[in-house]
């Protein structure tokens, strides 16, 4: 039987990967400081460990493993990541982890870790006309991040790709854009806007209004998580290191997405723009050399993703409700 470790499985993406290779046929350890909040792990065995204790991550990487995906981060969504309040924990936890991971897995002889970087490493310069940013993959330099969340993505990606250079190893790095769905966080400060959107379009009335933060002209895309699966599996199995980009391309205003989701709720929803943290001003995956690479591309609409994380979320607002 083929074994996995998923590191960070107690997290939204982690979750549903842990899931994934359940089904593949896998046994799969999770390992993350949490257990799943939203849904029960289907991991076999599923260690509580924090991975920033380096004796920790030496005694969950115990063995070799088929597949490895190292997910684990201090992350979330622009409330978290672009105020500033977080940026020495994000910093300091992630790239420990990355550092410990790296490192051990070496160590046991894993020769192939998947890594999940961000596009907040592409540079802020890139990003600043809404209609036309470059997320090209070799547009990485020179460095600019907009964010310490994008600055330790891109110092973690680099570990992981030198591990390759002088250790033998043949890591692979994703540049993942804007991941949603279902059983992801949608409330407390962490959620990121498609889950918030849908919180907040589920919380009220047709008619009402709901706050957004800045002018809703910021652009973006959304990946729905299957996808993200998809090409987070076949970029390990292939062999090709990247960095790729895996997003989706169907860029939209925030404004053009608050009013996807109260469509599908089927309400008519005011926005009110108020000051908060926006991140660059518009970011798109280019999917061109993923498409290259791969012969692959994610290809679901994003209103379909956003129906099945409506009805999820609409169904936790309605739950916390009663
Ligand atoms: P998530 O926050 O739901 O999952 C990350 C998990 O890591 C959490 O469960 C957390 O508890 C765990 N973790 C944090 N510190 C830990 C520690 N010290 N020891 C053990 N576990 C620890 O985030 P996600 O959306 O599932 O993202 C997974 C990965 O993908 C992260 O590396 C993230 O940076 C990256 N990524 C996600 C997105 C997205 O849109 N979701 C976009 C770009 C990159």
């Amino acid at each position: 039987m083929k074994t996995a470790l998923v590191l960070g499985a107690g997290g939204f993406i982690g979750g549903h990967l842990v899931k994934r290779l359940k089904h593949e046929g896998f046994w799969v350890r999770g390992v993350d400081l949490k257990f799943n909040e939203h849904a029960e792990t289907e991991a076999d065995d599923f260690l509580i460990a924090d991975l920033r204790e380096q004796d920790n991550v030496r005694a969950v990487i115990d063995r070799r493993f088929d597949e490895v995906y190292q997910l684990a981060a201090d992350m979330g969504g622009a409330g978290y990541i672009f105020t500033g309040e977080h940026d020495a924990d994000i910093m300091h936890n992630s790239a420990t982890i990355n550092l410990n991971v790296a490192d051990a897995a070496h160590k046991r002889n894993i020769k192939r870790v998947f890594y999940s970087s961000s596009a907040c490493m592409y540079p802020a310069y890139n990003q600043e006309d809404p209609d036309n940013p470059n997320c090209a993959e070799n547009s990485a330099y020179p460095a600019a991040p907009d964010s310490e969340y994008g600055w330790e993505k891109l110092f973690s990606e680099r570990l992981f790709l030198a591990y390759n250079r002088n250790h033998g190893m043949q890591n692979r790095v994703a540049r993942y854009h804007n991941i949603f769905g279902p059983e992801g966080t949608w409330t407390g400060g962490k959620e990121k806007a498609p889950a918030a959107m849908c919180r907040k379009v589920a919380m009220v009335r047709s008619g009402d209004t709901i706050d957004m933060w800045g002018d809703g002209l910021q652009t973006r895309s959304f990946l729905y998580v299957d996808e993200c699966l998809e090409g987070t599996t076949r970029l390990l199995r292939s062999d090709w290191e990247g960095p790729v980009n895996i997003g989706s391309d169907e860029m939209v205003t925030l404004n053009q997405l608050a009013g996807m989701v109260a469509d599908i709720a089927g309400k008519t929803i005011h926005i009110n723009h108020i000051p908060g943290p926006t991140g660059v001003r518009g970011r798109n995956s280019d999917n061109r050399l993923i498409k290259e690479k791969l012969g692959w591309s994610p290809s679901q609409t994003l209103l379909k993703g956003l129906e099945k994380t409506y009805e999820w979320i609409e169904g936790q607002v309605m739950r916390n409700a009663a």
